[in-house]
C-alpha cells in the first residue's frame, strides 16, 4: 500500500502536519462485530459462522477513511492460548474483516495474561506495532511519517480499551453496553456512545463520525 500521495499530500487544509499520520484504532469485538453476550458479558466469535458485523460499521468505516485516518484493528484474543479457539479460524475472521472493508490493518494478541507479553491491551505492544510498521513504509522522514497518537482515536467497548488509549493519549471514544463487568470511569474516556444492548444492531457506531473529525 502506498501512502505517499493520496492520504497525505492532499492533507494541509486542517490543522494537522501534512507529513504526520493520523489513525483511529478500533476494537474488534463490540466495534467490528457484534460481541456474543452471555450472562450480560461479552464473547468473541470462535469462527466466521459465529461472526456478524454491527450495521454501519463497513461505511463508517469507509468515511473514517475519507477523513485521512488509517483505521487499524487492535483486539485481544486469549481463548487462543486458552485452548478454546482455534487460531486458523480467528485469521479467517481477520481476512473476512479485511475483504469486506477499508482497514488498514489487524493486530491481533493471542496471548493470555500467564504468557506476560508486551502486546495483550491494555499493554501498547499493538499500537507500537502499528506504528512501527506504517512509518517504515514511508522512506522519506521516519520521525514525521510515524501515526501522531496525539491526534488519533481509540474506539472501544471495555476499561481496557480505554485505559489503553490513555496510556497512549488518545482520545477514547467508549461504546457503553452496560457489560456486567467494572466500567471505565468517566475519566478514562472523551467521549461515550450510548447503547441499549449489545444483542441489536441499531447502527450506533455511526455516531463515531460525530466524534472523529
Ligand atoms: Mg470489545
Ligand atoms: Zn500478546
Amino acid at each position: 500500500m502506498d501512502l505517499s500521495s493520496s492520504n497525505i499530500s492532499n492533507n494541509s487544509n486542517n490543522n494537522t502536519s501534512p507529513l504526520s499520520l493520523r489513525a483511529v484504532f478500533l476494537d474488534r469485538d463490540g466495534v467490528i462485530n457484534l460481541p456474543i453476550i452471555k450472562n450480560n458479558l461479552p464473547f468473541s466469535p470462535g469462527n466466521l459462522n459465529e461472526f456478524i458485523f454491527c450495521d454501519g460499521i463497513v461505511e463508517t468505516i469507509r468515511e473514517i477513511k475519507n477523513r485521512n485516518y488509517l483505521v487499524i484493528v487492535v483486539t485481544n484474543q486469549p481463548d487462543v492460548a486458552r485452548g478454546i479457539k482455534v487460531k486458523d479460524e480467528i485469521e479467517k475472521i481477520h481476512q473476512y474483516i479485511k475483504k469486506h472493508t477499508l482497514v488498514d490493518e489487524i493486530y491481533c494478541c493471542y496471548h493470555d495474561n500467564k504468557d506476560n507479553c508486551d502486546c495483550r491491551k491494555p499493554k501498547v505492544g499493538l499500537f507500537l506495532q502499528a506504528q512501527q510498521h506504517f512509518s517504515s513504509q514511508r522512506s522519506q522522514c521516519s520521525q514525521c511519517s510515524q501515526i501522531n497518537f496525539n491526534e488519533s482515536y481509540m474506539v472501544g467497548d471495555r476499561k481496557s480499551d480505554m485505559l489503553v488509549g490513555r496510556k497512549l493519549f488518545l482520545k477514547n471514544i467508549f461504546i457503553n453496553y452496560n457489560y456486567h463487568e467494572p466500567a471505565p470511569s468517566i475519566t478514562d474516556y472523551d467521549y461515550i456512545i450510548e447503547t441499549t444492548n449489545a444483542n441489536t444492531n441499531t447502527n450506533h457506531l455511526k455516531q463515531i463520525l460525530n466524534f472523529v473529525i
